[in-house]
């Protein structure tokens, strides 16, 4: 055994040889010392439990490259692209929608240079980070102001915060909502230092119920959009109109949380009806919020919008100032609704809208296409069929309303190697992300965005 110890290199000899010289030249001195230690480390306790010495240390050159792939695995980001075959558009776990090429471009020159951020170039002084946008949600939906968050669930225990600390906020019991990832309304009322008063039943809610509970103690009266399920049958709420006249009566704000939220209407687009922030401003609710990553079609951000004077309020809490989005994300939000500036240029412009809405004809195409590259790749084991398919919008909106969509299904006698497939579809050089039903691989079209570049990789690796 001592022999085979005497075999390993030391640290010195191995960075003062020319490939060490030059993997230094390339990762600097630290790195490549630390990545030799470690070897090093791993080739004596092999030698101890095996008595055999390490392939790498059967010669330098398999010693440096060794070393150089474990740098450049440690240079290569994680966070891989993949492709998203779910039939899920907004998919959370996989990062949720794609920004339009004016959101990229906004973004990439925000990180690339300084930018007017809080300052206003005509007057020379400092100005707002939300101003941007304010204006913008101003033109876009009528409202005076806006606000803007890290995301929707922030957006909400902003208001919660800012408005019913030690409070009372009353909440229809049917839309006491859980949204994926654990955020319950309840849970933010609480972290908001804000007691929820539940009202109604499961079912039904009507107006006498907001009413029977209002006392002094009352901050204001809130509306959840119940966007990930809905009841069916003998049901009742009420509307946010009907809570607006109920709130003047007695001089409480009314506020919703949207979800989702859109400012299109997504049923001239086809697609499921979804609530319009102008509409809920039109009804005079004081604050509406919704996400920024959902139907809208932008980054991760929660959009709150209302009233100049509550709005104010908002921007002065110590919290909006650790919820506050970053230059990058602003610039794409801005760049974002400035599409909705051009109605009829917004399915074209927008990734998620042009997903959601491409018909079938079109799906039908490209599951073609795709059934072909697969079929070049695939042996006899494997069963290739274009069926029909339902796909979904995701993130929590109206999972209970499927779309239409085309799917390229593989099955096989054995279910082991549709699980092998698997496996080799995540080795990908950009992975493929399925569906399992039915004992089928469901490779879902609607979902997929950059659809050429994934039969490119298909023909190629
Ligand atoms: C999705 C959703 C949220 C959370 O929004 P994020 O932007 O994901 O934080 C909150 N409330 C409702 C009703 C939602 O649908």
């Amino acid at each position: 055994m001592q022999t085979l110890f005497r075999q390993i290199p030391s640290i010195d000899k191995l960075i003062n040889a020319p490939q060490g010289k030059a993997l230094i030249e390339q990762f600097g001195h630290s790195a490549v010392v630390e990545q030799a230690r470690t070897l090093i480390d791993n080739a004596r306790v092999q030698i101890q439990q095996t008595q055999s010495l390490p392939d790498f240390l059967s010669d330098e050159n398999a010693l440096f490259s060794q070393i150089e792939q474990q740098l450049t695995s440690q240079q290569s980001v994680a966070i891989k692209s993949v492709f998203n075959l779910t039939g899920t558009v907004l998919h959370t776990n996989l990062g949720r929608g794609l920004w339009s090429e004016n959101a990229i471009q906004a973004a990439t020159q925000a990180m690339r240079n300084n930018v007017a951020l809080e300052f206003d170039i005509d007057a020379g002084k400092r100005s707002h980070r939300d101003n941007y946008i304010s204006d913008l949600i101003q033109q876009l939906t009528g409202a005076e102001a806006a606000c803007v968050v890290n995301n929707n669930a922030a957006a909400v225990l902003l208001m919660l915060a800012t408005f019913a600390q030690g409070k009372e906020v009353i909440v229809s019991r049917g839309e006491l909502v859980e949204i994926g990832g654990a955020f319950r309304i309840p849970d933010i009322m609480q972290q908001a230092g804000c007691k929820l008063v539940e009202v109604g039943t499961t079912n039904r809610t009507h107006l006498k119920d907001y009413r029977n509970a209002i006392n002094e103690n009352t901050a204001f009266l809130m509306k959840v959009h119940t966007s990930n399920y809905q009841i069916q049958g003998f049901t009742a709420s009420v509307s946010e109109e009907e809570l607006v006249e109920l709130g003047k009566e007695f001089n409480l704000p009314v506020i919703s949380d949207l979800g989702s939220g859109s400012l299109t209407d997504m049923h001239a687009l086809g697609l499921p009806a979804e609530p319009m922030v102008q509409q809920k401003v039109k009804a005079g609710v004081d604050l509406v919020s919704f996400s920024g990553d959902k139907l809208l079609g932008g980054p991760q951000a929660g959009i709150i919008v209302g009233k100049k004077e509550a709005i104010a309020q908002l921007q002065a809490h110590p919290l909006k100032r650790v919820l506050r989005c970053d230059k990058v994300i602003l610039s794409a939000l801005e760049a974002t609704l400035r599409h909705y500036l051009f109605p009829d240029r917004l399915i074209e412009e927008l990734p998620t809208l042009r997903l959601l809405t491409q018909s079938l004809e079109t799906l039908q195409t490209k599951a073609e296409r795709l059934k072909g590259a697969l079929y070049n790749r695939l042996d006899s084991r494997y069963i290739l069929q274009i069926e029909a398919s339902e796909a979904q919008i995701g993130s929590g909106a109206l999972p209970t309303e499927k779309l239409a969509s085309i799917a390229v299904t593989i099955s096989a006698e054995k279910q082991s190697d549709l699980l092998i497939l698997e496996q080799q579809f995540k080795a990908l050089p950009q992975p493929i992300i399925a569906r399992f039903a039915q004992q089928k691989m469901w490779l879902d079209l609607r979902s997929v965005a950059e659809f050429e570049a994934l039969i490119e990789m298909l023909k190629i690796s």
